[in-house]
Order: C-alpha cells, then sequence, then structure tokens
C-alpha cells in the first residue's frame, strides 16, 4: 500500500481535507476501500513474530488499528498541524480517553463547567471514583483557573466555545496556567472545528473531537479522535487505546474520511446560514437575547478575534415565556428538526434544559446562563432563506 504522494503537509486546509492520508492498494482505486477486518494474516511464523514484536510495521489485529483508521488519522492530524493522532469509536471515547491517559489515583483535574453533559460527568463523578479530585470553574475568568491549580493537577479542560451558550475561553492564557504547574491542556474542538481554531498552535497539548458531529456531518456514524504530540500519543494514550479497546470500526472511518472531503464547504455554508440567522433574529422582540460569536456584540468578541477565523455553525437564542415559550416556538417549526444533534447538513434544533443540560439542577443551569428559554439551533446545508423562514414564522407562533 502506498500513502498518496499528494498528503504533503503544506497544502492548504481544502486541499489536506481531500487528500491527505490516501493510501491506495495495489488495485489503484480512487477512492479509498474499506477494509473490514479483524485481523491480518503473515506470509510465515517470522513474520508474524517480527510483526507482534514492533520489528517489522504493518497491522496485527483492528483493535489496535486498519487502514481505514490510518487514512482518518491521518487526514485529521494534517489538518490540525498535530504529529500524531488516535482515532476512536465516539467523542466520549475520545475525552476519557484524553483525561484518564493522564492522570492515576491522587491526581488533579481542573476543568470548566460548562462542559458537554457526558464530558462533566466524566470530570464530576467518573475521575473521583479512581481517586482523581476534580475541580471546576468558570473558564472564563482566568483568576479561577489559577486559583484551582495545584502541584498535583495533571490536566486542564474545557471546550470552546462551549454548548449551549456559545462562551468563549482564552486557550492561550489556559495554556501558560496549565504548564505553570506542569500539567497540560486538554481542548474539546468540536464547536470550533478544526478549520476555525487550533488549540494546539495556542499552546494546547491535546485536542480532541466528536467526529460525530462537522466531521460526519450527515448525521451517520459515531466517532471521535484525539490529537497531540507523537511522545504525549505514545506515553499516555497508546496502550490505554489498545488494551482497553474503544477502537472505531474501520466502516465509520471510512465514512468519516469521505465526510472530511467536504467539511471545507459545508461548514463554511453553514457559518454563512448562522451569521444570517443570528443577524436577523438579533434584537428580535420575541427574543430576550441573540448569542453567535460571528458578532461584535458577543461578550469575548476580542478573544474571538484572537483565536477563531471565523464565527459559527450554531446559534444560541432565548425565547421570552421560559418553557412554554420556548416549546411553542419548537412544535411551530416545520423544516428545522428537533434533536440534540448538531453540525448536520439538516438544520436542528434543540432545548438544552430538557435534553442535554436535563441533569443539571436548575441553579446549576442559571450559573452556566442556560434559561428555560434558550434553544440552539445547528446550522444546515438548505437555503438560508428558507431556514430563516420557518425560524421567523415559529417565532409568530410564540
Ligand atoms: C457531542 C459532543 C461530545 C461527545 O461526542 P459523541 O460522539 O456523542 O460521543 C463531546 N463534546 C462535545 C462538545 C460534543 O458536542
Amino acid at each position: 500500500m502506498a500513502t498518496s504522494a499528494k498528503a504533503k503537509r503544506d497544502y492548504r486546509p481544502e486541499t489536506r481535507l481531500v487528500h491527505a492520508g490516501t493510501m491506495r492498494s495495489q488495485f489503484n482505486e480512487t477512492s479509498e476501500a474499506i477494509y473490514l477486518t479483524q485481523g491480518y494474516v503473515y506470509d510465515s511464523a517470522e513474520q508474524c513474530e517480527a510483526r507482534f514484536a514492533g520489528k517489522e510495521p504493518g497491522y496485527v489485529y483492528s483493535r489496535y488499528s486498519n487502514p481505514n483508521m490510518t487514512m482518518f488519522e491521518q487526514r485529521m492530524a494534517a489538518l490540525e498541524g498535530a504529529e500524531s493522532a488516535r482515532a476512536t469509536a465516539s467523542g466520549m471515547a475520545a475525552v476519557t480517553t484524553a483525561l484518564m491517559g493522564l492522570v492515576r489515583a491522587g491526581d488533579h483535574v481542573v476543568a470548566a463547567k460548562a462542559l458537554f453533559g457526558s464530558c462533566r460527568w466524566v470530570v464530576e463523578d467518573w475521575l473521583p471514583r479512581f481517586g482523581v479530585e476534580s475541580t471546576l470553574v468558570d473558564g472564563m475568568d482566568l483568576a479561577q483557573w489559577q486559583k484551582a491549580v495545584r502541584k498535583n493537577t495533571k490536566a486542564l479542560f474545557f471546550e470552546s466555545p462551549t454548548n449551549p451558550t456559545l462562551e468563549v475561553i482564552d486557550i492561550e492564557a489556559v495554556a501558560k496556567i496549565a504548564h505553570s504547574v506542569g500539567a497540560k491542556l486538554v481542548v474539546d474542538n468540536v464547536f470550533a472545528t478544526p478549520l476555525y481554531q487550533s488549540p494546539l498552535a495556542l499552546g494546547a497539548d491535546v485536542v480532541v473531537y466528536s467526529a460525530t458531529k462537522h466531521i460526519d456531518g450527515q448525521g451517520r456514524c459515531l466517532g471521535g479522535v484525539v490529537l497531540s504530540s507523537e511522545k504525549v500519543i505514545q506515553d499516555h494514550y497508546h496502550q490505554y487505546l489498545r488494551q482497553t479497546g474503544p477502537s472505531l470500526s474501520p466502516f465509520n472511518a471510512w465514512v468519516l474520511l469521505k465526510g472530511l472531503e467536504t467539511l471545507g464547504v459545508r461548514v463554511r455554508q453553514q457559518t454563512e446560514t448562522a451569521a444570517k440567522v443570528a443577524d436577523t433574529l438579533a434584537g428580535h422582540g420575541k427574543l430576550s437575547r441573540v448569542i453567535y460569536p460571528g458578532r461584535k456584540d458577543h461578550p469575548q468578541a476580542t478573544i474571538i478575534a484572537k483565536q477563531m477565523k471565523a464565527g459559527s455553525t450554531l446559534c444560541s437564542f432565548e425565547i421570552k415565556g421560559g418553557k412554554a415559550g420556548a416549546f411553542r416556538f419548537l412544535n411551530a417549526l416545520s423544516l428545522i428538526r428537533i434533536t440534540n444533534n448538531l453540525g448536520d447538513s439538516r438544520s436542528l434544533i434543540t432545548h438544552p434544559t430538557t435534553t442535554t443540560h436535563q441533569r443539571l439542577t436548575p441553579e446549576q443551569r442559571a450559573e452556566l446562563g442556560i434559561g428555560d428559554g434558550l434553544v440552539r439551533f445547528s446550522a444546515g446545508l438548505e437555503h438560508p432563506d428558507d431556514v430563516i423562514e420557518d425560524l421567523t414564522a415559529a417565532l409568530d407562533a410564540v
């Protein structure tokens, strides 16, 4: 199998999305083949021995790796500017690996409060079961990060922009705080996508994605990826992934690889629609606020200008009238679908209070700025005018 000559690092992101990581078999297929195999056979017992001893490169078992996983990992690494990447079965497998691989009993983790629900559970409920303490902070308040870190802190963790209030955290500043105590910064970059924000270039040590979102982008497969330096991957994640087995299926890896080819055009179109939605809804009489990272009125507009290339494919807004108002609005939509997912080719809408953030108490939600009237809109690939007409007609019904 030969790696494509076009997979060089110096091409622009859009070009890397199409070409990086491609490996062709002896048939020289145009589009990457699917390698649905559990294992591999060897020409001789000696070759098998050498492969197992790591003395000869090559595949051994698809829990460890598979050509489709490799192609997906290499394409992601080329896009992210990372030395190394490891694919996982889901975004949560990537997050759990990224955190568990850095700690042992007696260590400490600091994370922002505004986390994807399952990520918050891993930090708050799961890590402490193994003797790893965690502290949650307001991610935008640098003094809180500074105060929370200790000698035994091994990882700092946050997502930016956050779900669902699209707040933005200063990656460079938090990375400095992490490094001052010898800890590593892990950034969940799902909402920004690899196109709009490069945490490693800003000082983060590890980047994780749920590939389920924009990378698939068409509502089909779960997947995830952990990206870092070769040393961090080898020292902290390689054995964990091989031995515990949160491996991505070859078929899903292939779907995600195909998803990457169109990521640039999809995300650009979705961002344009989300920006138009934000501009149309800003100041609307039925709304108490509109949050969009691409607008000048965003509270962290200066940090956004410093660390992001563009706004977001998502826009959140708060409907006056609390849960009843939000539900009337959601039920009046006819094109935009109610769901908990995001980053899809279809425009989707979520009511965080009753879905993704249901587990939190009303006080915890209030602390995060998640009111009962808040909805999160994820722009799809429909004509922007159809989307806007659906949203404004539904607001009229509130
Ligand atoms: C969806 C999501 C995850 C989890 O990903 P899965 O693929 O659903 O396991 C983690 N973090 C963020 C920010 C997400 O949006």
